[in-house]
C-alpha cells in the first residue's frame, strides 16, 4: 500500500497549490482527482474560460465600437464563435498542462480516481470500477463547489444552462435570461451582450452585486444599463416552460403579487454554488458538516476528524480561487508545523466586466452597521489624466478610512483595470497603513492608478485635480 505524509483530495486552486507548498516543504504528497483533467473548477469551467471568453468579447466589442474614433478605421468585425471557443480551450489546456508540469516537478504522485475517506490516514481512490487505498499521515479535502439549482428548473446545459454550459452556447442566443445579479451572471452577461444577444438579469434582491459596496454597485448597474442590459430586480424566476422554440419563464415579484412572463432563447440559472461533498465518504468517517453543508474547520483548517483538514470552496468563506489558494498554503505549512495563517480582512474580490469592479475590506454598509466612525475619500476617472486621454472615464475609486486613526478599512474601485489597481490597497491593508500612507506614496504619471492616490488625499479632504 502506497503511504504519503499528505493525500489532498481535488486539484482545483485550493488543492494543488496545497500539494506545491507541502511537496516544498519535504512532505510526500499525492493528490486525488475525479475529473479528466487537473485544475478544478477554476481552470476548467470557472474563472479561466470565463476571462478567455470576457477578452475575446472585449476585443470583438472594441473592434466594432471603439476602434473608429481612434482613427482605426476597419469592416465591421465577424464573429467566429467556434475559433473563440477554441481561443478559450487553447487557454484552458495550457493552464492544465502548467498544473501537470507543477506536480512532476515537485514530485507529487497524481492518482486519477474519486477520493473517498476511510477514516483517520486512510483514503480510497476508485475509478473504472477499480479502487485502491493508499496510507498517509494527514489528509486535505479540497472538493470545492458544484452549482446551485433552482427547484422545479432543470438545467439541460443546452436552452436552460449553468455557467458551465454559458461557457459553451454553440450559437450566440438572441435573448438571454439570467437568473442572478451576482458575479459570474454578469460576467457571462457581458460576453453574450457584446457578441449580440439582449440581456435580461432578474435578481431576487432589489440591488445587484450583493455584498459589494452599495454605491458602486448602483453605478454599475447604471453603466450596465447604458451598455444594453436590462435589470429586473426584486423579482424571482419561478418556472421555465420548455414546450416551445422559445422559452417561457415565470417571473413573481419576490414580495409576492401577480406573476408574469418573460421570453428567451436561452435561460442561465447563476444564482451561487454549493459545496461539493459528494462521493467523500463524509458521514460515515466522521467528518462533521455545518448547517449549510459546508465541511466544519477550526481556525486551523483542522475538521473534526484528527489528520483531516479542508479549505477552499467547500468550507466557509468567499468562494474565490485566491482564497481556496492561500488556505492551500497556510493548512500544508500548519501541518508542517508552521504558523500558516490566511487574512480574511484582506481579500480582495474583482467582477471582470467592462468596467471592472474591484474591492477590499469593509464596505460602506458594514462600517454603518458595526457603528465605526469613518471617512470617505472619492475620487472619479473623469478627472484622470491616463483615463481622459484613452477617453475610459467610467468610475471612481472610493476610499474608507477609520475617522480617528486614518487606516484604511476598504477600498472599492470601478473602472477600467480595476482588478489590478486593487492590488497596492490590498497591500497598504496588510501592513495596517493609512490613507496618508497612501497619498504620500509616489505613483508613477500618467497611469491611473493615480486615482487611488487621489481618493487617498481626498479622505484629508486635498485631492489635487478635483
Ligand atoms: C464561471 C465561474 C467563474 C469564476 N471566476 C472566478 C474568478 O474570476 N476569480 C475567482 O477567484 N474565482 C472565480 N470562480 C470561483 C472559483 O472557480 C472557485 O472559488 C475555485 O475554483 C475554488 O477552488 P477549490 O480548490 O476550492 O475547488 P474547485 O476548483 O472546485 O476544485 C475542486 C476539485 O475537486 C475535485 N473533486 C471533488 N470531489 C472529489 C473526490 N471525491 N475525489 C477526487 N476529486 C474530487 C473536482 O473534480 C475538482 O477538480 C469562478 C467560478 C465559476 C463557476
Amino acid at each position: 500500500m502506497a503511504t504519503y505524509d499528505l493525500v489532498v483530495i481535488g486539484t482545483g486552486p485550493g488543492g494543488y497549490v496545497c500539494a506545491v507548498r507541502a511537496a516544498q516543504l519535504g512532505m510526500k504528497v499525492a493528490v486525488v482527482e475525479k475529473n479528466a483533467t487537473l485544475g478544478g473548477t477554476c481552470l476548467n469551467v470557472g474563472c479561466m474560460p470565463s476571462k478567455a471568453l470576457l477578452h475575446a468579447s472585449e476585443m470583438f466589442e472594441e473592434a466594432g465600437h471603439s476602434f473608429a474614433k481612434m482613427g482605426v478605421s476597419v469592416s465591421a468585425p465577424k464573429l467566429d464563435l467556434p475559433a473563440m471557443m477554441n481561443f478559450k480551450q487553447q487557454g484552458i489546456d495550457g493552464n492544465v498542462k502548467g498544473v501537470e508540469f507543477l506536480m512532476k516537478k515537485n514530485k507529487i504522485d497524481v492518482l486519477k480516481g474519486t477520493g473517498k475517506i476511510l477514516g483517520t490516514g486512510k483514503v480510497e481512490v476508485s475509478a473504472d470500477g477499480k479502487s485502491q487505498t493508499v496510507e498517509t499521515k494527514s489528509i486535505v479535502i479540497a472538493t470545492g463547489s458544484d452549482i446551485a439549482r433552482l427547484k422545479g428548473i432543470e438545467i439541460d446545459e443546452k436552452r436552460i444552462v449553468s455557467s458551465t454550459g454559458a461557457l459553451s452556447l454553440d450559437k450566440v442566443p438572441g435573448k438571454l435570461l439570467i437568473v442572478g445579479a451576482g458575479v459570474i451572471g454578469l460576467e457571462l452577461g457581458s460576453v453574450w451582450h457584446r457578441l449580440g444577444a439582449e440581456v435580461v438579469v432578474v435578481e431576487f434582491l432589489d440591488r445587484i452585486l450583493p455584498g459589494m459596496d452599495g454605491e458602486i454597485a448602483k453605478q454599475f448597474q447604471r453603466i450596465l444599463e447604458k451598455q444594453g442590459f436590462a435589470f429586473k430586480l426584486g423579482a424571482k424566476v419561478t418556472a421555465v416552460d420548455t414546450s416551445g422554440k422559445t422559452l417561457k419563464a415565470t417571473i413573481e415579484p419576490a414580495a409576492g403579487g401577480a406573476a408574469g412572463t418573460l421570453e428567451a432563447d436561452v435561460v442561465l440559472v447563476c444564482i451561487g454554488r454549493v459545496p461539493f461533498t459528494d462521493g467523500l465518504g463524509l458521514k460515515e468517517a466522521g467528518v462533521a458538516l455545518d448547517n449549510r453543508g459546508r465541511v466544519q474547520i477550526d481556525p486551523h483548517f483542522a475538521t473534526s476528524l484528527k489528520g483531516v483538514y479542508a479549505i477552499g470552496d467547500v468550507v466557509a468563506g468567499p468562494m474565490l480561487a485566491h482564497k481556496a489558494e492561500d488556505e492551500g498554503v497556510a493548512v500544508a505549512e500548519i501541518i508542517a508545523g508552521q504558523a500558516g495563517h490566511v487574512n480574511y480582512d484582506v481579500i480582495p474580490g474583482v467582477v471582470y466586466t467592462t468596467p471592472e469592479v474591484s474591492s477590499v475590506g469593509k464596505t460602506e454598509e458594514e462600517l454603518k452597521q458595526a457603528g465605526v466612525a469613518y471617512t470617505v475619500g472619492k475620487f472619479p476617472f473623469t478627472a484622470n489624466g491616463r483615463s481622459k486621454v484613452n477617453q475610459t472615464t467610467d468610475g471612481f475609486v472610493k476610499i474608507l478610512a477609520d475617522a480617528k486613526t486614518d487606516r484604511v478599512l476598504g477600498v472599492h474601485i470601478i473602472g477600467r483595470e480595476a482588478g489590478e489597481m486593487i492590488h497596492e490597497a490590498c497591500v497598504l491593508m496588510e501592513f495596517g497603513g493609512s490613507a496618508e500612507d497612501l497619498a504620500r506614496t509616489c505613483h508613477a504619471h500618467p497611469t491611473r492608478s493615480e486615482a487611488v492616490k487621489e481618493a487617498a488625499l481626498a479622505v484629508g479632504k486635498r485631492a489635487i485635480h478635483m
